[in-house]
């Protein structure tokens, strides 16, 4: 809905501050102004007849579109080299609803096992009541051996780029690869890479989701969500009939019902979601909150630069320390992600760590207490520097034996970088393990 009159060919740094926006549209304001209006006045019944037929681009109502909205959408479609974009109110509403559009009425997901503990939880216990069934694939890090594990049922294969809270790194190309030789698309949860350090589309995901909370905005102050789709799957199969489905509600001017991927052939994912389930079950982004994304988004490369070089520095730090027993970090030279994250990772490994805390359970609790410059919380991506023992928190829902194969054992402490000099972080983590070995 918006010109884009940057060129395509500026690179990241340049679009991620201008994309998606120009100025002579708002009334020439520098900045991307706030829309906080519900509902926009029909120019006249013409206007009105061509929005709801789909004749004219144009914004009826907040919960399926809003200005704002539409920079922020337009301008992380360009980054991540996308067809199209939908911002949502979460990044838990851009997961269900991703995963509800491809397997609405019954299916099967096939899923990494190193998953956010929130998308774990909600495959185990609520999509199965609403006929969605997940497959936690064994084979995630042998695609060789995935195709074994996809059923007819399967409609699709869903990933995290670099996982939470493990940043375990995947053979992306070679997983897409085998998606596409069985006609599924990859689905791919990029929150923690952000556009900045990883482009999943161009290693073959079909649909790209976020947590837009986290770093792609990179100040703990909003809740936002984003689903991409790459323009390259083809709805048009059987296993997808709900693309080619007519429905009275895109009918043409002479009331004929058209389906998605006639109204909306460039964008038939994204907008069957926009009309569907943003529009009925309503998550919708807040124009003040798609502002801040955008604002944060202005620094996304500063911040993920730095945020990946300090955690590099404390997982060196961790990684010689008496109290520490492992180290979770795909830049260290003995991790088993190293050679993924120098193929596809140029720009760093992101500012999520986990190590592993040798002492007794007491000793670990002493620890976070005695933490003072880190934020003890479940947030990631945020300019602070922020910990905690995600097993008892953020993957709490996980039960003893699932905690294995998604790598969370019990003494897992997670770290999410922020901007602080690294210097004053080390610190405190080191008056923090002295505290906690004391006792
Ligand atoms: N995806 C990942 C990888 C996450 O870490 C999170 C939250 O921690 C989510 C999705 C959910 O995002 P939100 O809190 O914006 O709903």
């Amino acid at each position: 809905m918006s010109n884009d009159t940057v060129p395509k060919t500026h690179l990241f740094d340049t679009l991620k501050v201008r994309a998606g926006y120009d100025p002579k549209e708002h009334h020439y304001a520098v900045s991307p102004p706030i829309y906080q209006t519900t509902a926009y006045e029909f120019r006249d019944v013409e206007n009105a007849k061509g929005l709801f037929s789909f004749q004219e681009a144009g914004y009826l109502y907040t919960r399926i579109g809003n200005p704002t909205v539409t920079v922020l959408e337009e301008r992380v479609r360009i980054l991540d080299r996308a067809a199209a974009a939908i911002g949502v109110g979460s990044g838990m509403a851009a997961i269900s609803y991703t995963l509800l559009n491809l397997a609405e009425g019954g299916g099967r997901i096939l899923t990494s096992p190193f998953l956010y503990g929130g998308s774990a939880d909600s495959f185990k216990k609520i999509y199965p009541k609403l006929g969605v069934y997940f497959d936690q694939a064994k084979n995630i890090e042998h695609p060789e051996r995935l195709a074994e594990e996809i059923t007819p049922d399967t409609k699709a294969i869903y990933i995290e780029s670099i996982s939470n809270p493990s940043a375990v790194l995947l053979d992306v190309d070679a997983i897409a690869k085998v998606a596409h030789e069985h006609g599924i698309p990859l689905v791919v949860d990029n929150t923690v890479a952000t556009p900045y350090l990883y482009n999943p589309i161009a290693h073959g995901a079909d649909i790209v989701v976020y947590s837009a909370t986290k770093g792609l905005s990179g100040h703990g102050n909003l809740i936002a969500g984003l689903i991409l789709e790459s323009g390259h799957f083809d709805f048009s199969s059987e296993k997808f009939s709900q693309f080619s489905e007519k429905y009275y509600t895109l009918r043409d001017q002479s009331g004929t019902p058209r389906s998605y991927l006639e109204v909306f052939p460039a964008s038939p994912f994204t907008s069957r979601i926009r009309l569907n389930y943003l529009n009925y079950f309503g998550a919708a982004l807040s124009p003040f909150d798609a502002y801040l994304a955008i604002i944060g988004l202005e620094t996304l490369s500063e911040r993920l630069g730095k945020q990946s070089h300090t955690a590099h520095t404390l997982a060196e730090y961790l990684s010689s320390h008496e109290a520490v027993e492992w180290v979770r970090y795909p830049a260290l030279k003995s991790s088993p992600y190293h050679a993924l994250y120098e193929r596809d990772f140029a720009r760093g490994a992101g500012g999520i760590l986990a190590f592993g805390f040798k002492g007794t359970q007491a000793q670990r609790e002493a620890f976070f207490d005695a933490v003072k410059l880190f934020n003890y919380h479940v947030n990631i991506g945020d300019a602070r520097s922020l910990i905690v023992n995600s097993p008892q928190t953020t993957h709490g829902e996980l039960e003893p034996h699932e905690k294995v194969p998604a790598d969370v054992p019990e003494n897992l402490i997670r770290i999410s970088a922020g901007l602080e000099d690294p210097a004053d972080l080390i610190a405190d983590l080191e008056q923090a393990f002295q505290k906690a070995l004391s006792i």
